[in-house]
C-alpha cells in the first residue's frame, strides 16, 4: 500500500526517511523550518555500517567517499608534547556533501523550507501537521525527525517530552585550514587530536571544505571543546545570542556575543596546549551546542512515528547520530514495505527502541567524565 507521508525536519534523519520512502512509491512531503535548508552548516562525520547501507540503497554510495583521512590519533600533554600516539586511520566524511547529495534525490516541491511545524495532531484515523501560519495538512503517517527539541514527541508520548541538559556544552570552531597558524597546523593537520582535562575535553580534525573539497589548502579544521556549564546562570550565559535573547539548545555561527568568544579564547590560552589554543584563537565566529539527553519510551502511536534524535538524542561522542538515523529510516521503510501501517509501526518500534536505548546509554557513558 502507498501512503501519504509528512516528515517534520529535513536534516539527515528526515532526508533519509524521505528519500527511501519516496523510492518505495509513497507520496512524501518534508517540512524544514530553516529558511534555506542546512547547506554549509555541517562539518564531518564518521562512516558507519548503516550509513554505507542506506547510501547503497539510495544509489549514492559515492557521497561517503568525500572525506579527509586522519592518519593517526594523538593525545596532547598540557605542555603541547604528544603524550600518546595511536595509528588508527579514520576518515571524516563531509556532512554538507552528504546532505546535499541526499537532498537532491528529492524534487524541490517535496522539501519545503521555511516551514515550521507548530504541532502534530494524532488520531486513530490520520495525523495532521499544523504549520506556524495555521495551514493544516492531513497524512496517513507523520514522521517526527525534528531533533533534540522535537515537538512531534508529544503526539506519541504521554510521558515527559523535553530533553534534559547533560551539564556541559560543546564550543565549536570550523575554520579554513589556511587560517590555522603554521605552528598548530604542523601537529594538528591530518591527525585526530585530543586533550583531556578534568571535566573537559577538546578534540579536532580536518573535514572537507563546504563544497566537499578535499585537496590540501581547501579543507576546514574542526575543533570541539566540551566544557561544563551549570544549569541556570552559567548555561543561560552560554546560550545567549548576540541580540541578548536566550537560545534553546545552541548558538549558531555568527550569533555568539564577542565578549563570550573573547573569554573563550582567553580560557584556551590559559588551559589548552598551544596547538589547540591557537586553533581556538583562529576562529572568529565559534558556535555552541548544549548537550542534552532524551530517550523515548514509545516511538510510535496511531499515525505518528519518531526517528533519529527526536526518538533518542545521541551524544556527539558516539559519532553515531547520522548512522542511527539511517538505521531508523531503513527499519521504518522496510516494515512499511511488507506490512499494513499499524503492524509496520509496531514492528518498527520493536526493532529500534532497544537499539536507540543502547546507543543513548553508550553516549551517556562516554560523556560521564564531562557531566557536572
Ligand atoms: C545543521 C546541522 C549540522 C550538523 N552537522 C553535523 C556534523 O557535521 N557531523 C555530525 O556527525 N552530525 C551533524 N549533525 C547532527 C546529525 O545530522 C544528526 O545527528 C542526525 O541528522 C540525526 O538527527 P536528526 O536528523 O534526527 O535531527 P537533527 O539533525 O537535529 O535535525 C532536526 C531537523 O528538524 C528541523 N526542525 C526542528 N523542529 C522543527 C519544526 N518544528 N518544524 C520544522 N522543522 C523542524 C531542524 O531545523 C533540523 O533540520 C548536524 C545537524 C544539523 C541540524
Amino acid at each position: 500500500m502507498r501512503f501519504r507521508i509528512g516528515i517534520v525536519g529535513g536534516s539527515m534523519g528526515g532526508l533519509f526517511a524521505a528519500s527511501l520512502l519516496r523510492k518505495a512509491g509513497h507520496d512524501v512531503q518534508v517540512f524544514e523550518r530553516s529558511e534555506r535548508g542546512l547547506d554549509g552548516r555541517g562539518a564531518g562525520l564518521v562512516g558507519q555500517r548503516e550509513l554505507y547501507a542506506i547510501l547503497r540503497m539510495l544509489g549514492c554510495e559515492q557521497a561517503a567517499r568525500v572525506g579527509v583521512l586522519a592518519h593517526e590519533r594523538i593525545t596532547f600533554a598540557r605542555n603541547g608534547s604528544v603524550a600518546e600516539r595511536d595509528v588508527t586511520p579514520q576518515t571524516q566524511i563531509s556532512w554538507d556533501h552528504l546532505y546535499r547529495t541526499v537532498r537532491h534525490l528529492l524534487p524541490p516541491a517535496a522539501y519545503r523550507v521555511g516551514a515550521r511545524v507548530a504541532r502534530v495532531e494524532n488520531s486513530p484515523s490520520a495525523a495532521t501537521i499544523v504549520l506556524d501560519d495555521g495551514e493544516a495538512l492531513r497524512f496517513d503517517l507523520v514522521i517526527g525527525a525534528d531533533g533534540v527539541g522535537s515537538i512531534v514527541r508529544s503526539a506519541v508520548s504521554h510521558g515527559p517530552t523535553a530533553s534534559t541538559y547533560a551539564g556541559y556544552v560543546a564550543w565549536r570552531g570550523l575554520i579554513d585550514e589556511t587560517t590555522l597558524p603554521a605552528e598548530a597546523a604542523r601537529v594538528l593537520s591530518e591527525r585526530f587530536a585530543f586533550f583531556h582535562m578534568r571535566g573537559s575535553q577538546i578534540l579536532g580534525y580536518l573535514v572537507p571544505g563546504p563544497g566537499g573539497e578535499t585537496a590540501p589548502g581547501r579543507r576546514r579544521y574542526n575543533w570541539v571543546w566540551y566544557r561544563q556549564a551549570a544549569e541556570g546562570v552559567a548555561l543561560d550565559r552560554c546560550l545567549t545570542g548576540s541580540d541578548g535573547r536566550l537560545r534553546e539548545f545552541s548558538v549558531a555561527r555568527g550569533d555568539m556575543p564577542a565578549l563570550l568568544r573573547d573569554e573563550l579564547v582567553a580560557a584556551a590560552g590559559d588551559l589548552l596546549p598551544s596547538p589547540f589554543a591557537l586553533a581556538v584563537a583562529a576562529e572568529p565566529t565559534p558556535s555552541l551546542q548544549a548537550i542534552f539527553d532524551y530517550e523515548s519510551t514509545r516511538m510510535v502511536r496511531d499515525h505518528v512515528a519518531l526517528l533519529g534524535d527526536a526518538a533518542f538524542v545521541v551524544r556527539p561522542h558516539t559519532a553515531m547520530g547520522v548512522a542511527k538515523a539511517a538505521g531508523d529510516a531503513m527499519a521504518l521503510a522496510a516494515a512499511l514495505d511488507r506490512l499494513p501501517l499499524e503492524r509496520a509501526l509496531f514492528v518498527y518500534e520493536a526493532e529500534r527502541l532497544a537499539e536507540g536505548h543502547r546507543i543513548a546509554v553508550y553516549g551517556r557513558e562516554l560523556g560521564r567524565p564531562l557531566s557536572a
